[in-house]
Parts: structure tokens; C-alpha cells; sequence
């Protein structure tokens, strides 16, 4: 994907305030961000690992997702699958819950989705980040990346619904 600069990451929030967007934290190395094998920009709150973000361009359109992991429930014993790339992990997945935007989300609706616990599916769909167990497909790399794209497309689509 593009390299997206702070500014624009922070414009492009779809399910929070201008004040929380102008306040969360973005990563500072933005610039040194692997975007040649990026889909999106995933990435954790330091100060508040329960706080996860995504940022991705659909559609020549950029935008920004707010996410938290879901109390209890986030991490999961058993070995699961991330909704967005397909990826088996063992406790690396985690169910990521996403505030639907404008009045449905002031209402309390939310969107969920189990999303690798470090949002790195870009990574582990290019086989840069490595995980214990794979999945035999047949898939070629490019439709990988298709399918990782459409998913997380789907995603946004509920949360803007
Ligand atoms: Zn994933």
C-alpha cells in the first residue's frame, strides 16, 4: 500500500470523535513501516494494549478503524483463525470489537471479528512473520492477498454500514 502519513491517518477515523482520532496514538516509525508488504496499517495503543487501530486505503478511499480487544474472552486457548487472513495461530488471535460509526455506534452497536492479536496479517499472509501452524491451500499469494484485502473490506463496510 501507499505510505500513509500521520495527518492523514488520523483524518481518516470512521468510528471515533475528531478528539479521540487528534489523540490516540499512531506509531511514531512511520516511516520505517514495511508498506511495500502491507494490505493495512495495524497496530496496537502501547499505553493501552486493549486499544487496537487499523488504517488501510479501500477503494482509493483511506480509512481508520478503532478497535478494542474484548475483555476476557480476547485471548483464546485454543488454536484459531484470524477473519481477516486466514491465518492459523495458537493464542495469537485475538476478537477485536469495533464501535459501529455515527449514531449506531453512539447507540452501543459494535462490529467484532477475531483478528491476529498484533494485526500483522499482511506479514504472516507474505510469510514474513511466521507462525507455528499453516494451512494447506492451494491459493496462490496473490489471491491470498485478494481474499485478506476483500475480508478486511467487508470488515469496514459493517463498521460503516
Ligand atoms: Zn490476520
Amino acid at each position: 500500500m501507499k505510505p500513509l502519513t500521520e495527518p492523514e491517518i488520523r483524518a481518516a477515523f470512521v468510528n471515533c470523535t475528531k478528539g479521540e482520532a487528534s489523540r490516540l496514538n499512531v506509531p511514531r516509525d512511520l516511516a520505517e513501516q514495511p508498506w511495500d508488504d502491507l494490505d493495512f496499517l495495524g497496530w496496537r495503543d502501547p499505553q493501552a494494549p486493549d486499544r487496537a487501530y487499523l488504517a488501510a486505503v479501500l477503494d482509493g478511499r483511506t480509512v481508520a478503524v478503532a478497535l478494542r480487544s474484548s475483555g476476557a474472552a480476547s485471548w483464546q486457548a485454543r488454536r484459531s483463525l484470524c477473519s481477516l487472513c486466514v491465518t492459523t495461530h495458537t493464542g495469537g488471535v485475538s476478537l477485536l470489537v469495533a464501535p459501529r460509526a455515527g449514531k449506531a455506534g453512539k447507540q452501543g452497536n459494535s462490529v467484532g471479528a477475531y483478528m491476529c492479536a498484533d494485526l500483522a496479517c499482511s506479514l504472516y499472509v507474505r510469510g514474513k512473520k511466521e507462525v507455528g501452524t499453516k494451512l494447506h491451500e492451494s491459493l496462490t499469494l496473490e489471491e491470498k492477498i485478494e481474499r485478506t484485502v476483500a475480508n478486511l473490506a467487508a470488515f469496514v463496510a459493517k463498521v460503516t454500514a
